[in-house]
């Protein structure tokens, strides 16, 4: 017997074949002055979507930046200096990318933050600013979007998770604690925001080529007393099958598909983009 599909489903729109499938839309990447964040913005933007940057940096090497990716991709994008660990500077930072570009219709939460320690010599400092820049910013900026999205039966909410998400390495309590938990927040605001056209998903990446990772090998040499070369080979991309750093630009495809129409029915997830980590 066939049976009809529920009644409560829409007619399915066609996909976008457009070059600039997110063309009008409006997004807002955190941490995008550099790596994963920067290459999901480019990403997002040559897919025609207008882009808030934010992120950390000499005001001068962001300014290239911003105006090269304008340039770029012909799409305005502009830039928030907001300071992830404040949430008055998040609410700040949305309300300000509402007043100028309009209703913001894709957050990328994606600003993060390493410290490599022991449990019992874990800086309490560090703790506290994983903490807020990975796991509470990622709350209060989606706070400040989540009412409009629903209002308006569109968003689309994409974290930046990791395998640390799903797994844990020894050193990184804060961390694997962290991404657990945006994980935690990924599902409830999937729940939250299912009826209303609103996706929330983690992507979730494993190594990754960026200065985050940078400055995790001159911490692992120290911990484990080991070489440059031999913290890339023993320890980074050990756990990785495919023995080869994930790029920038594989993120940011994801996150373009995540923010199309096409995985409008993907919400609730993690999405592993990890050579195989997570298989094991
Ligand atoms: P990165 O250091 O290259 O970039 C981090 C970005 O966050 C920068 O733009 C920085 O200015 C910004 N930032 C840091 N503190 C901030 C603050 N207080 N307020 C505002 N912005 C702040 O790091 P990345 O490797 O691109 O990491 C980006 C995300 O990807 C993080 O969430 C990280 O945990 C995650 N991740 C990275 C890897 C990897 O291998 N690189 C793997 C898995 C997950």
């Amino acid at each position: 017997m066939t049976s009809a599909p529920p009644t409560s489903n829409p007619p399915s729109s066609s996909v976008p074949s457009s070059s600039r499938p997110l063309a009008g839309r409006n997004a807002v990447v955190t941490g995008s002055t550099s790596g994963i964040g920067l290459g999901v913005a480019r990403a997002l933007a040559a897919a025609g979507a207008s882009v808030t940057l934010n992120g950390l940096g000499d005001a001068a090497g962001i300014e290239a930046i911003r105006a090269g990716l304008a340039a770029e991709t012909g799409v305005a994008v502009r830039h928030s200096a907001a300071d992830m660990r404040r949430p008055e500077d998040i609410a700040a930072m949305i309300a300000d990318a509402e007043g100028a570009l309009g209703p913001v219709d894709i957050l990328v939460n994606n600003a993060g933050i390493q410290f490599v320690a022991p449990v019992e010599s874990f800086p309490l400092d560090r703790w506290d600013d994983i903490m807020a820049i990975n796991l509470s910013a990622t709350f209060h900026a989606t706070r400040a979007v989540f009412g409009g999205m629903k209002a308006r039966g569109w968003g689309r909410i994409i974290n930046t998770g990791s395998a640390h998400a799903l797994a844990a390495s020894p050193f990184k309590v804060a961390y694997v604690a962290a991404k657990h938990g945006v994980m935690g927040l990924t599902k409830v605001v999937a729940l939250e925001g299912a009826e209303f056209g609103v996706t929330c998903n983690t992507i979730c990446p494993g190594y990754v080529w960026t200065p985050l990772v940078e400055q995790q090998i001159d911490d692992q040499c120290k911990v484990h007393n080991k070489s440059r070369d031999e913290v890339i080979r023993d320890i980074l991309l050990a756990p990785q099958p495919t023995k080869r750093f994930v790029t920038v630009d594989e993120i940011g495809a994801l996150a373009v598909f995540l923010a199309g129409d096409a995985a409008r029915s993907i919400t609730g997830t993690a999405l592993s983009v990890d050579g195989g980590w997570i298989a094991r």
